[in-house]
């Protein structure tokens, strides 16, 4: 299945980046403002692993 091309970020990629910028990742061991890692490369399209989301809503909370 194609993926649509888009130049606006879509939803989950504006969550990712508010998750990148307030929490770390228990997953990749990350700092606040680090993307996401597997292994030595970063993950694709300024994705975060799904635990990172968890810990940002913490911080906001
Ligand atoms: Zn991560």
């Amino acid at each position: 299945m194609r993926r649509p091309s888009s130049r606006r970020p879509s939803r989950w990629q504006r969550r990712a980046a508010w998750a990148r910028a307030v929490a770390c990742c228990p997953s990749c061991q990350v700092l606040p403002g680090t993307p996401c890692r597997q292994g030595s490369s970063p993950l694709a399209h300024g994705a975060v692993h799904a635990r990172r989301y968890q810990e940002a809503e913490a911080t906001a909370a």
